[in-house]
């Protein structure tokens, strides 16, 4: 089978597996320990971990803060932070085709009497900067807008909403689990003062992540995740996961060395792309050029996305923007977003690359999906 799913998750790669499994079985200190070798070294692996964490991103290693996973960052920064600045307003501003983690943080927050302004998009997935501007008040106290669309993976003005949150005293927030070790992601250079990413995004192990929260000018202040034993300076107390955050540490470093492969992937998926916007009734969705370079998200006119994908599904590993609840398939809020057609919606079909996809993969994809596609589609 051929794996085209890589914005739901990665393989891990083989050199962040042999360097967790140490940690797993004869090197299994608490990282907490101070009196014994066992406790220094599963330490050390931690510190080399943050190091190489933050070294992706442009952070410093102390503004680095392990987590599960972005659900996890998320809920800690966005309820953190609101908690904290509470005398100075109410008011959050995010957008409309944000991860289901922070639409729903937002709306619990919405029942706890917080304000929230959900932007809208533009065809082509960008929020406008206009907006965002006229959106802001002396309430507001975070602007959180995600760095790269997990559907789409288009990629939104990050470093001039920065400029624009910093200008305005603001707090700004991204969510960068798609955008982080596929593109590069500096915090300094983007006005970045809060983050989140996800290991297994960038093959890494699943069940781990951080957030970064920068700590001058400005200090910002969120309340703590987890009390306990004052881990991780107190934000999230518990023993830490030493192998996973090994295992992140490595899929760092290994992801800074390899953005140059991405351009490989770029080069891939615009042939593909191209391929497959020949065909009648396949549109493209999202900006053309402001995208993560590994996605694709297509409509295709009179196809049902989830038929074609029941059709391929033995030979390819593909999603669709349509979310399953227990009750009925709802279409993608992100493409109802950018084109308020649930027609579209639900013929719209993900793909996504992973580092190592090779052009033979893609051309007896190519093939493939046609061929079903004029199987099943209905005359258009
Ligand atoms: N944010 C985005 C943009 C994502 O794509 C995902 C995962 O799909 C998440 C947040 C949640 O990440 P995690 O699986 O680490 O909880």
């Amino acid at each position: 089978m051929i794996y085209l799913d890589n914005n739901s998750t990665t393989q891990i790669d083989k050199d962040v597996l042999d360097e967790m499994m140490p940690y797993l079985n004869e090197m299994y200190g608490n990282s907490a320990s101070r009196t014994h070798k066992f406790g220094w070294e599963a330490n050390d692996a931690v510190k080399l971990s943050r190091e190489r964490v933050s070294s992706l991103i442009n952070a410093k290693p102390d503004e680095i803060i392990f987590t599960s996973g972005s659900t996890e960052g998320i809920n800690f920064l966005i309820k953190g932070v609101y908690d904290q600045y509470s005398d100075k307003g109410n008011h959050i501003i995010t957008v409309k085709t944000e991860h289901k983690a922070i639409l729903d943080v937002c709306s619990y927050l919405e029942n706890k009497g917080a304000e929230i302004t959900y932007l809208n998009v533009n065809e082509d997935g960008l929020i406008d900067l206009e907006e965002l501007k006229k959106a802001i008040t002396a309430k507001t106290v975070l602007i959180s807008v995600m760095y790269a669309n997990n559907e789409t993976g288009v990629v939104q003005e990050i470093k001039e909403i920065g400029n624009i949150a910093r200008k305005n005293d603001v707090f700004f927030m991204t969510d960068a689990t798609q955008a982080v070790g596929k593109i590069p992601v500096d915090v300094v250079e983007d006005n970045i003062d809060l983050l989140t990413l996800s290991a297994h995004k960038l093959h890494g192990p699943k069940g781990v992540g951080a957030v970064y929260i920068k700590r001058q000018f400005p200090k910002i202040k969120v309340t703590p995740l987890l009390h306990g034993g004052g881990h991780e300076k107190g934000y999230r107390s518990g023993t830490i996961n030493v192998p996973g955050i090994v295992g992140l540490g490595k899929a760092s470093e290994i992801a800074k060395k390899n953005h140059p492969k991405y351009e490989n992937v770029l080069k891939l998926r615009n042939q593909l792309e191209e391929e497959l916007c020949k065909i009648k009734g396949v549109a493209l969705n999202g900006d053309k050029d402001n995208r993560l370079p590994n996605t694709t998200n297509i409509s295709i006119d009179g196809v049902d996305a989830e038929a074609l994908i029941i059709k391929i599904r033995n030979e390819f590993a593909i999603a669709s923007g349509s979310a399953c609840t227990s009750a009925e398939v709802l279409p993608s809020h992100v493409i109802m977003a950018m084109y308020s057609d649930e027609e579209k919606a639900y013929s719209s079909i993900r793909i996504s690359l992973g580092k190592n996809i090779t052009e033979e993969d893609l051309t007896h994809f190519k093939s493939y999906i046609l061929n079903k596609i004029n199987k099943i589609r209905v005359i258009i």
